[in-house]
């Protein structure tokens, strides 16, 4: 039997905490099996009132909606708790539950458990997580297998899990947060994309984070088959003593993996032979071209045909936000990498840039030194942005290496890159921090970023 099955068969209620889309999507999909549900969300407001509306009014096992609020004694009585993505660790839901010692499962373990019958190739990592997804998914579609893309990737499995019918397939994205509460994950694929210092804000350490990624690994058994990143030292420690068939991709010069670069012939390579020629995959930088290889060899390793995968990888289209090149002005070429949130990302940005460039850099500092970037600007850099909460440290850790400004507001930040990027240069928008001190999400940051640019 199921978790589901099994709290239908108490006839006790669950708790989910969150009202956004995956909140909703959990709350749905527990009433539909027959399950009872308390929902409740500390936030107020239009949207959450029309949420709590629309759910008291649909049918379904018993529901109660709180906002502005949760009942922790209920919380603390209930069979389980339910986790939207968004909900910290310290949040009270949360506590309350441990307390009680109520189990305590992400939105996405639901989901899947809902649908534990249909295949998953679940992505995690640092960066890469939503570009590999997003080609894992393109990929078995050019297969002809009719494939979801859901997790963290902006799709809550629970609305997959109530679609009719089922995806056949499903490429899945999880974040450390989500894998801390997915107990029952076994993938038939499981790709590592790589690790690296993120998310500082809401961990005590980095080990601490890492050891909520190698959660993608507690169920691992003879069958199971994991891809990972051979250039990556944390992630070759981490997958040491797996269980399971062990792939890996490389980008790095002579690095024969599984799948690799192969920079002589500009080419990617997989299983030893050909697979695709760089200049026909249609992503910038070589951290591009490890999500294309970690990709190929997860849909390789379902049965995926080579010729179909040199075929999806090159239809395959940059997505927002992520390097995408927004427009040419005056022979200066903007690009939007907003979710670039933490070094790492912005560090394989810099390193992806073929010309001169300005880099705006900025935002909420997340808890990592920016001197790492040094290095890498040196190369082509013409100048850092320096703005929002984080402007400080960044000046302090880049200069006087590297020419940095300072501006104000976002409009500021923009005016100031037009005034200092001539012809044949790139101004790129690679934040290596959340927007949150400016902007409601690296959404709407990108999003600004590519107004201001179009107005020019
Ligand atoms: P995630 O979902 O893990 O945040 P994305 O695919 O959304 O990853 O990419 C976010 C940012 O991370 C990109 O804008 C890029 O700067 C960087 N990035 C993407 N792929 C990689 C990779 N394989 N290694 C390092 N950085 C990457």
């Amino acid at each position: 039997m199921s978790r589901i099955d099994d709290w239908r068969a108490s006839g006790r209620e669950v708790s989910v905490a969150g009202l956004a889309r995956s909140g909703t999507a959990a709350t749905r999909l527990l009433r539909a099996n027959g399950v009872p549900v308390y929902v409740s969300d500390a936030g107020s407001g239009e949207v959450l009132v029309e949420a709590a509306t629309a759910l008291r009014e649909a049918s379904g096992a018993p529901v109660t909606v709180d906002i502005g609020g949760h009942d922790l004694a209920r919380i603390a009585a209930s069979a389980a708790l339910v986790l939207s993505p968004g909900i910290p660790p310290d949040a009270p839901p949360v506590v309350a539950a441990a307390a009680a010692s109520v189990p305590v499962f992400a939105e996405a373990q639901l989901g899947l458990s809902a649908m534990a019958e249909v295949p998953a190739i679940v992505i995690t990592g640092t960066n890469g997580k939503t570009t590999t997804t997003a080609l894992v998914d393109h990929l078995l579609r050019v297969a002809g297998r009719r494939s979801s893309a859901a997790g963290n990737i902006g799709n809550p499995l629970s609305a997959v899990a109530m679609t009719e019918p089922l995806p056949e397939w499903l490429a899945v994205e999880l974040s450390s947060f989500q894998l801390h509460d997915c107990p029952d994950l076994a993938p038939v694929v499981g790709v590592l994309t790589n690790l690296a210092p993120d998310h500082l804000d809401r961990y005590p350490t980095l080990a601490a984070y890492f050891a909520d990624k190698a959660r993608i690994f507690a169920n691992a058994g003879p069958d199971s088959i994991w891809v990972s990143n051979l250039d990556d030292v944390d992630s070759r420690g981490m997958i040491r003593r797996v269980a399971g068939r062990h792939l890996s991709f490389s980008t790095a010069p002579g690095h024969r993996a599984d799948g690799w670069y192969d920079r002589e012939a500009d080419r990617l390579v997989l299983a030893g032979q050909p697979l695709l020629d760089r200049t026909e995959l249609p992503l910038l930088g070589d951290h591009n071209v490890a999500n294309a290889l970690a990709a190929a060899l997860a849909v390789h390793a379902v049965g995926v045909d080579r010729a179909l995968i040199g075929q999806g990888l090159a239809t395959f289209r940059a997505l927002r936000h992520r390097m995408e090149p927004v427009r040419e002005v005056d022979g200066v070429l903007w690009i939007n990498d907003s979710k670039a949130t933490n070094v790492a990302s912005t560090r394989v940005a810099v390193q992806a840039m073929s010309r001169p460039f300005v880099l705006l850099l900025g935002g909420r500092h997340k808890g990592e030194p920016y001197s790492d970037l040094v290095g890498p600007l040196c190369r082509l850099a013409l100048a850092v942005i320096a703005y929002g909460e984080a402007g400080d440290l960044i000046e302090h850790d880049l200069g006087p290496a590297i020419r940095v400004v300072r501006a104000t507001t976002f409009e500021d930040v923009v005016a100031k890159a037009k005034a200092l990027a001539t012809s044949g240069a790139a101004v790129l928008l690679s934040p290596a921090c959340s927007s949150y001190d400016m902007f409601d999400n690296y959404e709407q940051r990108g999003a600004t970023f590519r107004a201001l640019v179009e107005e020019m």
